[in-house]
């Protein structure tokens, strides 16, 4: 026991923690007195009885790995067991060979480690939301590029209306705001995707083996979680995303050209009114001449048409319709509004475009009122063309050209749109309504949170997003938080005179929820799909003659 002394001489205690001495299976033979105490043991109580037992299980396969070639002599930093308690030590451990026993000195570094820890979780970490920060998301996306070089998606997220909140309500609530987004976002992540904040309202979403296509439609459920109030007592505020995606390495092969190419197409989701998702490739083609061209021929050569979704009453009548815009180009197939309309935008030609949907529209519109003269169609105008200097002549021109009834015309337009849009818009936008025009607000609750614009401009209807009826899901009212404010959105519209109109009713129980809520009219994919003008003819034919 010449050994033991040695071990547990006071020089030694003053460095080490705890001196154990075990032999080949690791049973303990002896522990220092400092050891003792260290690991919280009156002395003459009951000892351990194998150093294993008091190794913390998630650091004992590391340990075997150690030993597996039974060294001499090692060293590791692994986490002891206390009673309840764990702690971090640097463990050394020298080999006695004649008596084939071992000797471990332990060091307690629990206090360099937390501070260790806590410096780098500092550096790395936003201080606000505790999420990752761009140096975290830079080293990430780094060591992600030289290991695997395996393709992922880097989505930049930008959130809409923040400044409003910030404004209004001050930098706390704005906080609240940010500390919520960082809740809803998480939640969100797949294995082995990664979100930081940048700062600001931005943040980064790196979407693990992700192609951008496919990155695309996972961030669809953000634009969904973001579209839920935050609830920022006095009031509600209602946000928007705005997100670029960029793809590695196709779009960008190290993290800034990833970044500024995401926040490229994030400019354009913004420009293109908001609250939505653009791919990098397609914001870069304003660029691309070719594309241009293309937009133009095939607006000669009848590459794009129109669809129209059913819109029905609660009684189940059909009523009008909702015109949606569709392409199909030889070389890039067929594409929806999402993927063409920023190319569009960007190109210049979405106000060239707009007004020629809305002459096809009206010439079909005409086509619809001969079947039925309460027929309603509902035409999007996008923020370009409603903010065109000659907005007001434009329809009113193609209204004297087909000779329709105006008031069977609606123009959707989104919140953002008319909140970011002049004194002498809005001008327009009465002038059309004078004439008998009706505007509806497409994407109702994702924009702004003032709704003081409804009783200030003559809008006749709201369009509730299809993210709420989406989110309504179906679990039973009435603790269900988004039907709940679906059923506030009614009333409130109803309380200035506004007709309802739900999109995206894909399911009985959004259905019969909307209905028993008070909702006018409803869209989607339950009662009918996007369809051509010939498709819906004949649903209104069959329904005329049911009536007879
Ligand atoms: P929006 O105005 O909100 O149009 C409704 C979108 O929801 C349409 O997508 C429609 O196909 C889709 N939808 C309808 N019912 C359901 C449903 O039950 N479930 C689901 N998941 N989706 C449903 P689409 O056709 O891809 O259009 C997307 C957006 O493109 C439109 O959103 C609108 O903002 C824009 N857009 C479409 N046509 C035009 C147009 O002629 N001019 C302008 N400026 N924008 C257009
Ligand atoms: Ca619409
Ligand atoms: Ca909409």
């Amino acid at each position: 026991m010449r050994g033991a002394t040695r071990m547990s001489s006071p020089t030694l205690d003053r460095v080490l923690d705890a001196v154990l001495r075990v032999d080949a299976r690791f049973d303990i033979r002896f522990i220092s007195e400092q050891g003792q105490r260290w690991l919280n043991r009156a002395p003459g109580s009951e000892l351990p009885k194998n150093f294993m037992d008091i190794v913390h299980p998630d650091d004992l396969p590391a340990l075997r790995q150690i030993l597996v070639g039974t060294p001499d002599s090692f060293a590791c930093d692994l986490r002891i067991l206390k009673g309840t308690t764990e702690c971090w030590v640097h463990l050394r451990s020298y080999c006695l060979t004649e008596a084939r026993e071992l000797v471990l000195c332990i060091v307690d570094i629990s206090q360099w480690k937390t501070e260790d820890s806590a410096l780098r979780h500092a550096a790395e970490h936003d201080e606000l939301t505790g999420l990752p920060n761009r140096a975290a998301l830079k080293r990430a996306m780094e060591q992600r590029i030289q290991s695997n070089r395996k393709v992922f998606s880097v989505a930049l997220l930008d959130l809409d209306g923040f400044k409003n909140v910030n404004d209004r309500y001050g930098h706390a609530m704005g906080d609240a705001v940010l500390v919520e987004t960082a809740k809803r976002l998480s939640k969100l992540l797949a294995p082995g995707d990664l979100i930081a904040r940048l700062g600001g309202d931005e943040f980064v979403l790196l979407l693990e083996g992700k192609q951008a296509p496919a990155a695309q439609q996972a961030l669809k459920n953000v634009l969904r979680a973001m579209a839920r109030p935050f609830n920022t007592a006095p009031h509600n505020a209602y946000l928007g995303v705005s997100i670029g995606v960029a793809e590695f390495p196709l779009h960008g092969e190290d993290y800034s050209m990833l970044l500024k190419n995401a926040d490229t197409a994030m400019y354009q989701s913004k420009n293109s009114g908001k609250n939505r998702i653009t791919l990098f490739a397609r914001a870069q083609a304003h660029a691309d001449l070719a594309t241009q061209a293309a937009i133009h021929k095939g607006i000669q050569e009848g590459e794009f048409f129109m669809e129209y979704q059913p819109q029905y009453d609660m009684q189940r009548r059909l009523v009008g319709a909702e015109s949606l815009m569709r392409w199909t180009n030889t070389a890039l197939g067929r594409m929806v509004p999402e993927q063409f309309i920023p190319i569009v935008e960007v190109a210049g030609l979405m106000p060239f475009l707009g007004k020629w949907a809305l002459r096809y529209c009206c010439h079909q519109l005409k086509n619809f009122l001969a079947l039925d003269p309460d027929f309603v169609l509902s035409v999007n105008v996008s923020p370009t063309q409603f903010n065109s200097a000659n907005f007001d002549d434009q329809v009113l021109e193609v209204i004297a050209e087909t000779g329709i009834n105006p008031s069977r015309l609606v123009l959707e337009i989104t919140e953002s749109t008319l909140m970011n849009s002049q004194k002498k818009n809005q001008l327009a936008l009465i002038r059309l309504y004078e004439q008998g025009v009706r505007f509806s607000i497409d994407d109702f609750g994702t924009g702004f949170s003032s709704l003081s614009y409804l009783t200030r401009l003559p809008v006749s209807s709201i369009k509730i997003d299809r993210a709420f009826v989406c989110a309504m899901g179906e679990q039973p009212a009435p603790n269900n938080s988004d039907r709940k404010l679906i059923g506030a959105m009614i009333k409130l519209a109803h309380s200035i005179d506004l007709w309802v109109v739900a999109e995206g009713v894909e399911t009985q129980t959004q259905y019969d929820f909307l209905k028993a809520a008070g909702c006018n009219l409803v869209q989607g994919y339950l009662l009918g799909r996007p369809m051509s003008a010939e498709a819906l003819a004949l649903r209104f034919s069959a329904q005329t003659e049911a009536a007879l």
